[in-house]
């Protein structure tokens, strides 16, 4: 919930693992850890449209207790309360921060021009001090090159707030191409040639559009450290899936095979995109 306004900033020392994450740039912010996507529909349409609705009502909102607290209990009255993860808390203070409702962010904030510096986070459900101070696990667990590599390449909130929380997906993923090039990845060895973002930005995708996930599997990433909710192993042809180069890919992206077919398609969409970074070498 380190959701801010904040200027944009490269490398932060304030920030667990030195690359703040939640607000990037224009376009790509994050509120997955405020529950953004653990919503009954968390398609594209579906969440936009939620969001432009609550940050229309918000915007006339009186900046008192009593009118914000209303707020809440009339956007939680209006929206479908059904939740794929109904231990995971999703907030109702979240919405869009910008003019062009492209920037996800906290309705909250100091920063929101609207409540004149003051801080009404406290009112929310984990308090102001929870939404100040977590950072989720990829501040963490993902090396920093990594993470850079994905604020520059993303373009979407939507897509970004679904992969970044991905940190075992991204370190299984960037550590490949590490292999596959044989030293430390820079983050210049992807930024500077156009093919290789191209081909980074066809993988992240894949959070989306993957043809083999499971549709048991909500959008939302449960990544909090209780494991409440595991990715299912790999199953269909476990056996094949789980010797692949690629097993802790498909792991991560929840994936499902029906066939040996199946599996084969899936080692071609990823060898693609890696041939696409590393070229000859792989
Ligand atoms: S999930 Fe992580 S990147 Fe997203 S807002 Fe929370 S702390 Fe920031
Ligand atoms: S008040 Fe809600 S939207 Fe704002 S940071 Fe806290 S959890 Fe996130």
């Amino acid at each position: 919930m380190r959701i801010s306004v904040a200027p944009n900033k490269q490398l932060d020392d304030h920030t667990p693992g030195s690359v703040y994450l939640c607000q990037v740039k224009e376009n790509v912010s994050c509120g997955a850890c405020c529950g953004l996507y653990n919503v009954a529909d968390a398609s594209r349409n579906a969440l936009e449209s939620l969001l432009i609705q609550r940050t229309v009502l918000f915007a006339d909102i009186p900046r008192d207790m009593d009118s914000i607290l209303a707020f809440k209990t009339a956007v939680e009255a209006h929206e479908n309360q059904q939740r794929p993860y109904p231990e995971f808390h999703h907030c109702p203070f979240i919405g869009f921060i910008d003019s062009s409702n492209s920037r996800v962010g906290c309705l909250l904030h100091p920063l929101n021009l609207k409540n004149n510096g003051i801080d009404f986070r406290g009112i929310s459900y984990y308090g102001g001090m929870a939404c100040r101070s977590y950072f989720c696990p990829t501040h963490y667990q993902v090396p920093m090159v990594y993470k850079e590599i994905v604020r520059e390449v993303v373009d979407d909130w939507y897509l970004y707030g679904l992969i970044i929380t991905e940190d075992k997906l991204l370190n299984a993923f960037f550590s490949l191409i590490a292999q596959k090039m044989g030293h430390p990845l820079k983050k210049e060895d992807i930024l500077t040639h156009h093919r290789r973002v191209a081909a980074v930005q066809e993988f992240l995708k894949l959070k989306l559009n993957w043809p083999f996930r499971s549709q048991e599997i909500p959008e939302a990433n449960y990544f909090f450290k209780d494991k409440l909710y595991s990715k299912p192993h790999l199953n269909g042809n476990e056996t094949f899936a789980n010797t692949s180069l690629f097993a802790p890919i498909f792991y991560e992206l929840c994936s499902c095979f029906s066939s040996h077919n199946e599996l084969i398609a899936a080692e071609n969409i990823l060898e693609n995109i890696i041939f696409n970074i590393v070229g000859s070498d792989f």
